[in-house]
């Protein structure tokens, strides 16, 4: 009885570790700020008030046709984190960002949650989309992690890749819900110098992303921001990204 009593406490003992480090892998694999390999660039330091857009998917035809339009009233710059196999699928929309002054970052190739798989598998994802840019004529400095997810795998073949990620400190609000003025004022509220922005705008659902874009733009302006793609933004910091810099001399 006794017996079974410390061999059942021991296993309770052990399930809860295993799941206490099941939820700290879960937390840290979606970690902001911080990652196990390469760097993370989540805000930058900077007394100028400068801002980073980034637009995570795509590139649709809608996405970027709104974005572009809104952001070219503004005179401002932004940066698109694009998936490999949409990029193929719709060069033209990349040419006209590139062309427009906007950058272009790595969103991975197929989109999918990025756990758990074989190196290889996550080196495929980083250097196909690559590749596409590459055809396209740009090369491609950062990675955003589809969902925010990365462990080591993943990290590991984005620094071996010779890109640096960049997540952010300014989240969207839930765009279903919000109306495209609620959507914008929650954004305004959250931005400091040197914030980086999350916005998805791309897809049929996120309408409300792109009604209250110009809405952002304009009260970044009325609070004295410019938005700035990331590199811009990097260099305000003192810290400046050289492409293909290779996983130890990434800054
Ligand atoms: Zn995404």
């Amino acid at each position: 009885m006794l017996r079974f009593g410390r061999s059942a406490k021991i296993a309770a003992i052990a399930f809860l570790i295993a799941g206490v480090a099941a939820i700290g892998l879960f937390q840290l694999s979606r970690a902001k700020c911080f990652q196990l390999v390469g760097e993370v660039t989540c805000r930058v330091q900077t007394d100028e008030r400068l801002v980073a857009l980034t637009f995570d998917d795509g590139p649709t035809d809608r996405g970027v046709d709104a974005v572009m339009q809104a952001l070219a009233r503004h005179d401002a710059k932004a940066t698109f984190f694009l998936i490999g196999n949409a990029i193929e699928r719709n060069p033209e929309a990349v040419r006209q960002l590139v062309s427009a002054g906007h950058e272009i970052g790595n969103h991975s190739y197929s989109h999918v949650p990025n756990v758990g798989r074989p190196q290889a598998f996550y080196r495929e994802e980083v250097e196909r989309t690559n590749a596409a840019l590459r055809s396209l004529g740009v090369t491609p400095r950062y990675f955003r992690p589809p969902y925010g997810i990365r462990l080591i795998g993943l990290s590991r073949a984005v620094s071996e890749a010779g890109l640096h990620t960049v997540m952010y400190d300014v989240a969207e609000p839930d765009g279903s819900k919000d109306s495209a003025e609620d959507y914008a004022a929650n954004i305004l509220r959250e931005i400091r110098p040197g914030s980086i922005v999350l916005i998805h705008a791309m897809n049929s659902h996120n309408r409300n992303a792109r009604d209250a874009l110009p809405l952002i733009l304009e009260g970044l302006a009325k609070r004295g921001y410019r938005a700035v793609t990331v590199t811009r933004l990097l260099e305000a910091g003192g810290k400046a990204v050289t492409p293909d810099a290779g996983p130890s001399s990434s800054r």
